[in-house]
């Protein structure tokens, strides 16, 4: 059995390499969660000792590991933007590649006080993001889960922007403003088919927030053609999709009438975000 910091992450790495790409990474991130630590505390002091109430609860989050649970279910939170947001099993995870899209959005030549809508906001990573670096803008999400509302509120209270309006809507069917100047939106676009939706975190993650009909373009073309009518003239769509979806969603956009069709890759060199400006 383990007694120390160090003794519980190598016992902890040798039983996750099995589920994990990331042994050494999730043991501490669990472990950190458990001590209530930053992660140079377990160099500083490696062989302080847990408590037995410690050694119970770590044993019992590796073993949710082990059965594949995502570490940011267990932990309930992942970082996104350098801020912490809490999750749950309701709406999907954070995930690094949607960064590009916040940083897009917010090197976009926008006024002061821009109005934003933020469509399927889950957690409400992309549009408290957006707030805590544009406290000025005018920035509303939603979502369709009651849950997932719920999630985004409780994310915007513990983060301290209240500017933030989130109500539940169904994509626009309760957005009642025509004149955003931006529209954000990291919609389901997973083909329903995909193999990779039986392999590992997306399996703890909901469907809705995951996969879209028409090969994963359902809710991108359902969303480029509704926002022609909840955007001011000259502002901008900004979508998130599959790595591979980038030109039929270039195409799509220019044949509903959007102009400046461009794509942005992600952190790691793939197609990731697709932009539009809607004519003046
Ligand atoms: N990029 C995510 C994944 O591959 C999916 C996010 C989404 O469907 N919006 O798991």
């Amino acid at each position: 059995m383990y007694q120390t910091l160090v003794e519980a992450l190598e016992w902890a790495s040798s039983q996750l390499h099995k589920i994990s790409d990331t042994p050494k990474l999730d043991a501490e991130v669990i472990l950190l969660h458990i001590i209530h630590q930053q992660r140079g505390y377990l160099y500083t002091w490696p062989d302080e000792r847990l408590t037995s109430d410690q050694v119970t609860a770590f044993g019992e989050m590796v073993a949710r590991r082990l059965l594949g649970t995502p570490i940011a279910h267990i932990v309930g939170e992942r970082e996104f933007w350098s801020l912490p947001f809490m999750v749950n099993p309701t709406t999907l995870i954070p995930r690094p590649d949607t960064e590009i899209l916040v940083e897009t959005a917010l090197n976009l030549p926008l006024a002061d006080s821009a109005r934003v809508l933020d469509l399927g906001t889950g957690t409400g990573a992309i549009a408290l993001s957006l707030a805590y670096e544009k406290p000025e803008w005018q920035i509303t999400a939603v979502d369709k889960i009651i849950e997932a509302v719920a999630l985004a509120k409780a994310n915007r209270a513990h983060l301290k922007l209240p500017q933030v309006e989130i109500v539940q809507s169904d994509w626009f069917d309760s957005v009642a403003c025509y004149d955003f100047n931006l529209i954000v939106s990291n919609p389901p676009y997973i083909d329903e088919t995909d193999e990779h939706l039986s392999q590992g975190d997306v399996r703890f993650e909901p469907q809705s927030a995951l996969t879209a009909g028409e090969e994963g373009f359902a809710d991108l073309y359902h969303i480029a053609s509704c926002a022609r009518d909840y955007l001011a003239p000259g502002g901008y769509l900004l979508l998130e999709h599959g790595y591979q979806q980038a030109i039929q969603l270039r195409k799509k956009m220019i044949e509903l009438g959007y102009e400046n069709v461009a794509t942005v890759r992600d952190f790691g060199s793939n197609d990731r975000c697709t932009l539009g400006r809607w004519p003046r």
